[in-house]
């Protein structure tokens, strides 16, 4: 019997409440912690996070589910947990690297993993240049801090894309330029990974004339088979980001499967509901390995 907490801002999520029954199913104690409320002691000898008044004490293992806005505050919380010797299903410093698509794509990249060809600047100089880079149009503009598909567009044309890329520019968002993988034809394949395995994967349809397959944007999932390929590229980009539970997105794309991102709170309802697949029990037998196995090094670097 292990004692693990979930780090989670809702306990009424099913994500939350699917990894609080897997676990409370195979006899472990379970308790969701709400990250944001946690404080810490940062002094010499003993590391503690404190919350409602009481030191956490015990743990054998964690599970973040840091929302992608509560980044800084959230890996600092895993962050002290790991200090304390506490094993967490991700490293803090893995987290921390995932959430920046740049950096994650810079990583895959040293790593050779098939990505679409990506472009990023600061300045507005050299906004044509930075559209040859991709191909020219139509291409793909990315807020680096969107998720659920919001600030992802679509330029048909050289001039949209000028115009969009220097009105994000203009608000001094950042954002990254990539290639058009038009014969993905509004389908991508989310999988998820738990160690060194692909668990589940699912490929998501986007509502017709969408080129996002998001379901938060009306697309629609369904369980699908991955070829030894697509397996393959999923498992390493996790490896490279030095995660151990995450799901990837991937593009069919002529060039073989390419990785648009790496996340490492990957939601568990939509992939539970369209694979059938017990994702939440295979988590906590996931931990049931590893808790006891002590501190794993990061060797990532970057
Ligand atoms: P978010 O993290 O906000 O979901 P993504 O980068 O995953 O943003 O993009 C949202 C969706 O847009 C993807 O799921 C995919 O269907 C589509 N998409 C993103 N990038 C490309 C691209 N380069 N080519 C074709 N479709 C893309």
């Amino acid at each position: 019997m292990m004692k693990i907490a979930i780090l989670s801002q809702d306990g009424s999520l099913y994500s939350t409440q699917r990894l609080k029954e897997a676990g409370e199913v195979r006899g472990h104690e379970m308790r969701v912690i709400d990250y944001l409320r946690c404080y810490m002691n940062i002094a010499a000898h003993k590391p503690t996070v404190i919350y409602q008044g009481k030191p956490l004490e015990d743990f054998d293992a964690i599970i973040p589910r840091i929302g992608a806005s509560k980044t800084f505050y959230g890996t600092a919380v895993v962050r002290q947990f790991q200090l304390m010797g506490v094993f967490s299903a991700n490293d803090s410093q893995a987290i921390s690297r995932s959430r920046d698509k740049l950096r994650c794509l810079q990583i895959l990249s040293r790593e050779g993993i098939g990505l679409p060809v990506t472009g990023f600047a600061h300045s507005t100089q050299d906004i044509d240049g930075l559209i040859d880079i991709v191909g020219g149009a139509p291409l793909v503009i990315k807020l680096l801090e969107g998720t659920q598909g919001i600030g992802v567009v679509l330029a048909e044309t050289h001039q949209a894309a000028r115009s969009v890329i220097e009105a994000f520019r203009g608000l001094d968002a950042n954002i990254l330029v990539q290639e058009f993988i038009k014969e993905a034809e509004g389908m991508d394949i989310r999988c998820f990974i738990i160690g060194d395995k692909v668990v589940a994967s699912m490929k998501r349809q986007g509502a017709p004339g969408e080129f996002r397959s998001n379901l938060h944007r009306g697309g629609t999932a369904e369980k699908i088979k991955l070829t030894p390929e697509e397996r393959s590229t999923a498992v390493r980009a996790v490896k490279a980001m030095g995660l151990r539970v995450a799901g990837v997105d991937l593009l069919r794309s002529n060039h073989g499967p390419v990785v648009m991102e790496v996340n490492s709170s990957p939601g568990l309802e939509g992939i539970e509901k369209a694979t059938g697949v017990d994702v939440a029990g295979k988590i906590i037998e996931f931990l049931e390995k590893n808790a006891g196995l002590g501190k794993i090094r990061d060797r990532i670097q970057y």
